[in-house]
Order: C-alpha cells, then sequence, then structure tokens
C-alpha cells in the first residue's frame, strides 16, 4: 500500500490526461488535479502559514474543489477535516473549534453560515460577496502552472491525514483520527474485495483488471464511505468519478449514460430510490456493471429487486464505519445471492472477533459485539483519551454493532447496541437531538427513536414528556431544533405522553421497550 497520501498523489499523475473528476460540464484530468493539488498546497504553506499537522477544514458540497482541497491539505502534510455539509452554523463552528483549525476552505453556501467565524476562509464558488476577510479559490490558487512541485514536507505513514466527524455519545460529535497508513490501504481493501468477488463469480481476472472504473458517487465526500471507499481508490486505480451536486435518481440515470457510469456507490436509499424510478428503461445504461451500497442495513428485498430490475448487474453490500477508514467486510454477487441477509466476509486486511460483555469471544453463531483490528483502523479520536479508551479496546475495535458469524465465516448484522439513527445513510445520533430538545424550556424528559422507513431505512422520531402545565406543539419544537441540527437530525414525528419513560435502575431509557411501546410490534 502506499504508505503516504503524497505517494499517491505523485503516481496518479501517470494517468496524465485521462479524466480524473466529471462534474456538470467540467472535466479534470489527472495531470490537472495534480497540478491543482500540488499548486494549492504551495499555497497553503507558503501563503496562509500552514505546518506539518495543522487542521485545514473543508465545508462543501461534492465540488470539483472538494477534491482538490483535500488533496492538497494532505500534500502539505496538514490534517483534513472534512465538516458535514448539511450542517448548521452551530454545528459548523462546533466542528472548526473542535478541531482546532487553522483555516477552512468552503463553498458560497457555506461561507454564508460561517460569516461570522474567527477562522480564515478560502471560498470556492461564492453565491454573491465574499465574507469579510476570505479570499477566493481563485487568489488562493494563483496561477497552475504544470512545473509545480510537492511543498518540501516530511510525512510518514503514522502521521494523522484525516479527522472525520462521527458518532457523539454525550451529545456531540467526535473527530476519528486517521492517519496515512489508514487512507493508504484503503485501495487495498476496495481492491482485494473486487479481486475476491471476481473470483467468486468465476470471472476472468484479468478482464476485470483491465476494465477502466467510471464510479457514480451518490453520497457526500465528507463521510467516509465517499472518500475512502470511492475516491482514494479512484486515485489510486485512475479511473473517474462522477460527482453529484444533490443525489436525484433521474439524474443519476441520465449519468450513468452520458458518463458511461460502470459503477454506482451510495447507501441502500440511492439503490432503492434508482430502482423505483419511471424512468429506469428509457435511459442506455448497458455501461453498468455494478451497484454497491453500505453504511445502512440492505434489506434482502433490495437485492431482489436488483435482479428483477437490473439484472446482470453485480450487487455488492458493504459494511464500515468512519473508525475502519469505510469498508470492512463486505457481500458481492454469487455469494451475496447465496446469503442476502449477509454483509459477507471481512476485507483481507481486516480481523474480525465477535465477543460478549466481558469481552470473551462468543462460540460461532452466537450473538455479541463485533470487534474488528487491522491496519483499516483508526487508532482513536482527536482529543478524546476516554472516548478512545472505551473504543480501542488491546488494539480491537469495538464497534457497537451486535453480529453473529456463520461456519463459513459469513457475518450477520442482528442489532445495534449504540444509540443511532441512520436515516437514509445519514447517522442521526440521539443523544445529540436529545440533549437539543432538553434545551427547549417545555419540555420535562425526551427520547430520540428510529421509525422503520422503506425507502430512508429509518426515520427520527422523539417521544417527548411536557412539563407540568407546559405546552408545545410538535411544530413548535421542530422550529426550535432548525437553528441548530441539520434538517436531517430533525423528528418527522413527536408523540407526547404524559407517563414517565421507562427507565433501567441505572437511568438509562430502555429504547427498545419504548420503540415496541410507542410503535407497537
Ligand atoms: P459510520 O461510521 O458513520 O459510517 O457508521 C457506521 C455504522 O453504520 C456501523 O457501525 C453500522 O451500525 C452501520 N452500517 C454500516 N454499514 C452497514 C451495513 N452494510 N449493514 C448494516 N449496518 C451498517
Ligand atoms: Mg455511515
Amino acid at each position: 500500500a502506499p504508505t503516504t497520501f503524497r505517494s499517491l498523489l505523485e503516481n496518479s499523475r501517470f494517468q496524465g490526461e485521462a479524466v480524473f473528476v466529471a462534474y456538470e460540464d467540467e472535466r479534470i484530468t489527472y495531470e490537472e488535479h495534480f497540478c491543482r493539488a500540488a499548486t494549492l498546497a504551495g499555497r497553503l504553506v507558503t501563503e496562509f502559514g500552514v505546518r506539518k499537522g495543522d487542521r485545514v477544514a473543508i465545508a462543501m458540497r461534492n465540488y470539483p474543489e472538494w477534491i482538490v482541497s483535500f488533496s492538497a491539505v494532505l500534500a502539505a502534510g496538514a490534517v483534513a477535516v472534512p465538516l458535514n455539509a448539511w450542517w448548521t452554523t452551530p454545528e459548523l463552528e462546533y466542528g472548526l473549534s473542535d478541531s482546532g483549525a487553522c483555516l477552512v476552505i468552503a463553498d458560497g453556501e457555506r461561507a454564508e453560515r460561517l460569516r461570522g467565524t474567527a477562522v480564515p476562509m478560502i471560498v470556492t464558488r461564492p453565491a454573491g460577496e465574499l465574507p469579510p476577510g476570505a479570499r477566493s479559490w481563485a487568489e488562493a490558487l494563483g496561477e497552475v502552472r504544470a512545473e509545480v512541485a510537492l511543498p518540501a514536507v516530511e510525512i510518514g505513514p503514522e502521521d494523522p491525514a484525516t479527522i472525520f466527524y462521527t458518532s457523539g455519545t454525550t451529545g456531540h460529535p467526535k473527530g476519528a483520527l486517521g492517519s496515512h497508513r489508514n487512507l493508504g490501504q484503503a485501495p487495498m481493501s476496495v481492491a482485494y474485495a473486487l479481486m475476491r468477488s471476481v473470483a467468486m463469480a468465476g470471472k476472468d481476472p484479468a478482464e476485470a483488471a483491465g476494465a477502466r472504473r467510471v464510479t457514480l458517487l451518490t453520497v457526500p465526500l465528507f463521510h467516509a464511505t465517499g472518500c475512502f471507499a470511492v475516491l482514494v481508490p479512484t486515485l489510486f486505480t485512475g479511473g473517474g468519478i462522477v460527482l453529484m451536486y444533490r443525489w436525484d435518481a433521474g439524474q443519476a440515470l441520465s449519468l450513468v449514460e452520458r458518463e458511461k457510469v460502470t459503477l454506482i456507490t451510495g447507501v441502500p436509499t440511492n439503490a432503492w430510490q434508482l430502482l423505483s424510478h419511471p424512468d429506469l428503461d428509457k435511459y442506455d445504461i448497458s455501461s453498468l456493471g455494478g451497484i454497491s451500497y453500505g453504511g445502512a442495513p440492505a434489506p434482502p428485498k433490495l437485492l431482489e429487486r436488483i435482479g428483477d430490475r437490473l439484472p446482470r448487474r453485480q450487487a455488492s453490500n458493504g459494511y464500515g464505519m468512519t473508525e475502519t477508514t469505510a469498508l470492512a467486510i463486505i457481500n458481492s454477487g454469487p455469494a451475496y445471492e447465496a446469503r442476502p441477509d449477509s454483509i459477507g466476509l471481512p476485507v483481507a486486511v481486516c480481523d474480525v472477533r465477535v465477543t460478549d460483555p466481558l469481552g470473551q469471544e462468543v462460540p460461532v453463531g452466537e450473538v455479541g459485539e463485533l470487534c474488528m483490528r487491522g491496519p483499516n483502523v483508526i487508532q482513536g479520536y482527536w482529543e478524546r483519551p476516554q472516548a478512545t479508551a472505551e473504543t480501542f479496546v488491546d488494539g480491537w475495535l469495538h464497534t457497537g454493532d451486535l453480529v453473529k458469524v456463520d461456519q463459513e465465516g459469513y457475518v450477520y448484522v442482528v442489532d445495534r447496541a449504540k444509540d443511532m439513527v441512520i436515516r437514509g445513510g445519514e447517522n442521526v445520533y440521539c443523544a445529540e437531538v436529545e440533549a437539543a430538545l432538553f434545551e427547549h424550556p417545555a419540555v420535562d424528559d425526551v427520547a430520540v427513536i428510529g421509525i422503520p422507513d422503506e425507502e430512508l431505512g429509518e426515520q427520527v422520531g422523539a417521544v417527548v414528556r411536557l412539563r407540568p402545565g407546559a405546552a408545545a406543539t410538535a411544530e413548535e419544537l421542530r422550529g426550535f431544533l432548525a437553528g441548530t441540527l441539520a434538517p436531517f437530525k430533525i423528528p418527522v414525528r413527536f408523540w407526547f405522553r404524559e407517563a414517565e419513560l421507562p427507565r433501567n435502575p441505572g437511568g438509562k431509557v430502555l429504547k427498545t421497550h419504548l420503540r415496541r411501546e410507542t410503535l407497537g410490534g
């Protein structure tokens, strides 16, 4: 595996005029990408004072500049901190202050939300006037020349490369700190998975290796899947990546036709919506060889639908976490058809074990917590020693997912021990929404739960107990949350109840019990 992102970037230059990124009518070749990234990396060092280990935030939708910025930040020896583009002003500001970012590269909409920040800013696609003190992308980049070299910064495999925000058990997300080694092995995980699926399907590996891949990215780059399962492997193999401003199934179909897309990668909701689209048969999507998804439970019915509506396409269900630098376990092709309810086998770099609450391995076939170890597993959380010690025990990452493994090693996700809702692939941490609701003066007690949903997997719901004599409607509570929480986190349904919430003796809400009480079943 390449030891640092820098060697990966340098090697990618050999792809020359091949198109790396396609976005609407824009095309960036590998050569152009290298020159822009190297130029920006140099400017970050000389003009913006970015030094090794400094954090630089990226707050953008899936624009080509996201990719150039990411490459430049890492090549400069700094740590890239991708922020969620759905985040509101307080959430974005939290990301900047928690990571201690010295600079933020933002698109127009995010720049507007961050108008009041004290952190220096580069704005890529301003909608109107630049916020005071901000610099434009063109100004920041300056002249891009072919003879540009990467800045002379010494970067090693154990140096930090990325901070991606993920689960918060106490109300705020925490930064998953990934190294250059973690990132460098990401293409390996994907390559091993591909080799295995080709072999298991009885296909010719030479043929599979020779084909140029063009991947339609349907999920954000600011999540591990978009970055580590698509962007970094694409850069490594010289393929193409097609970006969308926002997910839209009809537009995805037209892009598959226009860009000759060979693979679609996203979350199960994307696949589901694509297959249900009325115009599915109106486009020439013969280039499409596979459809892969992960990040949330995939209903076995989804695979059946792919078989019906997109025959001969290889389906893959990948399991991964931000903490495993995306892909860790995957089920593809005939193996997936034989076990449609399994997430498959671990990728070659990753060891798996299933433990009971005391940390002992459980017998084959029994349910326990999934634990993982390998070069894909990060070292810990940014400035969170306690959370790090709790999650990474003796070198094993404790996932909070309850699984069982069969005789052949296939893994099945049975339940989620962590208090989280996955809505169309965006994780919502119940504690964060609960903390925000507790701020409302009428709220006495609250618990956030997942509501099963065919298309999105889950929707967010809240069970609320109001203070005696207080009044608040669902509409009012939603309005209250809108100032602080990103739209995908805001409950679509509220249940008001007078009875106390069911709690264990430790004071923890019994969510399974509450869900059954509230939703039935
Ligand atoms: P994140 O770190 O935000 O990517 O979230 C990781 C979590 O998403 C895992 O711990 C699982 O709970 C869930 N997850 C990811 N992939 C899958 C999958 N293929 N099937 C079921 N759950 C998944
Ligand atoms: Mg996810």
